[in-house]
C-alpha cells in the first residue's frame, strides 16, 4: 500500500499539475493521477493551443519557481484591440507607461505545449509529488476518515483531500453528483500558427464577426526572425467541416479576408487543428473531501482567454484555504476549509464565465443596427478612462480578492 498523502489529485493537466507544484511549495504532499501518458501529453500536434496568461496567473508560475524556466519563452501582450469587424469604433487597451507595478504588460502568450513541458519537468523534480501516468482509475472512495483511489494495476492510493482536476468531462465531479449548466454554443474554434510580414507589435488583436471572434494572438517571433501569431477563429459548426477543409491557399484567403492586411502577408506554420465550444459551470465545487479546480468547475467560451487563468486562480485559493487550515492543525479535508474554498471562488468564477457568455452572444447578433450600437459602446468605453482601467484589471486577472501565491 502506498503512503497517504495530503492530497489525491485526479488530473495531472495544466490545473492539476499546477495544483500540485503549488502545494508541494506550501510543504503539502500528493499523488497526482493521469490517464494521458506525459510523453504523449507534450509530443508535437497533441495540443497545437497556446494560451494568453493574465499578470496574475504569471505571478503564479513565478511564485512557484517557474519564471526562470518559462520567462524566454513567453511573448508580452502590451495592448489588445478590440474591433466589430474592423469596423470604425475599436478600443484599444494599453496600459499607461508610467503606472503601478503590476500594469506593465497585459500578460504574456505561451504554447501550451511549453507550459506543459515546464510543469511536467518540476514535478519531477519534486518529492512531494507521487506522479502516477498513465494510470487509469477504477473507483474511488470519500469517507469520513479521508480518499482513496484504485488504480487498474490494483494499486490504491489514499489521501486526505481529492482534487477533481479532470478537465470539462470529470467523471469523479460526475460521480459526486455534482450538477452541471451545459450549453453548445454550435461553435467551433479552428487553431493555427501563423507567420506574417509585419510585426505585431505585441498587440493581441480580438475582432468580433457575428460568425464567432476572430482573435490573433501575438507569439515570439521565430529562429530566422519570422514574426508570429496563433490564430483561434471561431465558424459556426455547420461551416467547421468546411472551413478545416480547404486548401492551405484557400484557408489563407479567408483569414486574410479577415484579418483586412493588418500583418501584411501571411503564411501558415503549423497544422489546423479544432476545438468544440460550450459552456458549462457546476452549482457546487465542494463535496464530502473533494474539491473541483479547472475545468472540471467551470468551462467557459475562450474569447476572452480566461478559462486556464479561472482555474489558476482556484489552484491558489485552493492551496491558500489549505494551508492556512493546516496551521491550525485541521485536516485538509476538513468542511470548513472546504466551505472557504467554495465562498471564495463562486462569485468570481459565476461573474467571468456570465460576462464571458454575454459578449459571446452580444457580439453574435447579426446585422447593421446591432454592430452600430456595439460600436457606439465600444467608442464610450475607448473614451472612459475608469471603464478601460476595469477591463484591463480583468484581462490581468488582478481584480478581486487575490489568493496571495497569485500576486506579485
Ligand atoms: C481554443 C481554446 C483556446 C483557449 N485559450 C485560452 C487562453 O488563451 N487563456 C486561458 O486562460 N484559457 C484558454 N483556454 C481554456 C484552457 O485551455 C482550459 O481552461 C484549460 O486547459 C483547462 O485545464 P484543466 O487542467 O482544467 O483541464 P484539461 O486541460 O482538460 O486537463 C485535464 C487532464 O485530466 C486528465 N484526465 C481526464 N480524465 C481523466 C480521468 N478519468 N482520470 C485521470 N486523468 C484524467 C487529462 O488527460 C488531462 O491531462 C482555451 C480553450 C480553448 C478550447
Amino acid at each position: 500500500m502506498s503512503e497517504t498523502r495530503e492530497l489525491l489529485i485526479l488530473g495531472g493537466g495544466l490545473v492539476g499539475m499546477t495544483t500540485a507544484l503549488a502545494a508541494a511549495r506550501k510543504g503539502i504532499s500528493s499523488h497526482v493521477v493521469d490517464m494521458a501518458d506525459p510523453a504523449a501529453l507534450t509530443q508535437d500536434g497533441f495540443d497545437g493551443r497556446a494560451s494568453a496568461i493574465s499578470t496574475a496567473s504569471w505571478n503564479l508560475f513565478a511564485n512557484i519557481g517557474l519564471a526562470d524556466r518559462l520567462a524566454p519563452q513567453g511573448c508580452p501582450i502590451e495592448a489588445i484591440a478590440v474591433t466589430d469587424a474592423m469596423l470604425p469604433g475599436r478600443i484599444d487597451f494599453r496600459p499607461e507607461p508610467h503606472a503601478n507595478s503590476h500594469e506593465g504588460s497585459l500578460g504574456y502568450m505561451f504554447a501550451n505545449q511549453v507550459l506543459r513541458i515546464a510543469l511536467f519537468e518540476a514535478a519531477r523534480a519534486e518529492p512531494l509529488i507521487a506522479w502516477h501516468a498513465p494510470a487509469r482509475v477504477v473507483s474511488r472512495q470519500r469517507g469520513a476518515h479521508g480518499v482513496s483511489a484504485t488504480l487498474a494495476s490494483g494499486e490504491t492510493l489514499h489521501a486526505r483531500l481529492m482534487v477533481a482536476a479532470e478537465g470539462r468531462r470529470s467523471p469523479t465531479r460526475d460521480e459526486a453528483g455534482i450538477k452541471l449548466s451545459h450549453w453548445d454554443y454550435r461553435h467551433r474554434a479552428i487553431i493555427t500558427g501563423l507567420t506574417h510580414e509585419k510585426p505585431h507589435d505585441n498587440v493581441a488583436w480580438e475582432i468580433f464577426y457575428p460568425a464567432g471572434p476572430f482573435a490573433l494572438l501575438p507569439m515570439l517571433d521565430g529562429p530566422e526572425g519570422e514574426h508570429r501569431s496563433a490564430l483561434v477563429w471561431t465558424v459556426a459548426e455547420k461551416d467547421a467541416a468546411g472551413v478545416l477543409a480547404l486548401s492551405d491557399r484557400g484557408f489563407l484567403a479567408e483569414v486574410d479576408k479577415r484579418m483586412q492586411g493588418t500583418f501584411g502577408q501571411v503564411h501558415l506554420n503549423s497544422a489546423r487543428t479544432s476545438y468544440p465550444l460550450s459552456y458549462q459551470r457546476t452549482a457546487r465545487i465542494t463535496a464530502e473531501r473533494l474539491a473541483l479546480v479547472g475545468d472540471a468547475a467551470h468551462g467557459i467560451h475562450p474569447i476572452a482567454g480566461q478559462g486556464l487563468n479561472l482555474g489558476l486562480r482556484d489552484v491558489g485559493a485552493l492551496v491558500e484555504v489549505l494551508v492556512d487550515g493546516m496551521r491550525l492543525g485541521l485536516d485538509p479535508g476538513d468542511a470548513q476549509l472546504l466551505a472557504r474554498y467554495e465562498r471564495w471562488r463562486s462569485l468570481d468564477s459565476f461573474s467571468v464565465a456570465a460576462a464571458t457568455d454575454a459578449i459571446t452572444h452580444l457580439f453574435g447578433i447579426p446585422g447593421r443596427a446591432a454592430s452600430a450600437i456595439r460600436r457606439l459602446g465600444m467608442a464610450g468605453v475607448q473614451r472612459s478612462g475608469i471603464l478601460k482601467r476595469f477591463f484591463m484589471d480583468e484581462a490581468r486577472g488582478v481584480s478581486g480578492r487575490l489568493p496571495e501565491l497569485l500576486q506579485g
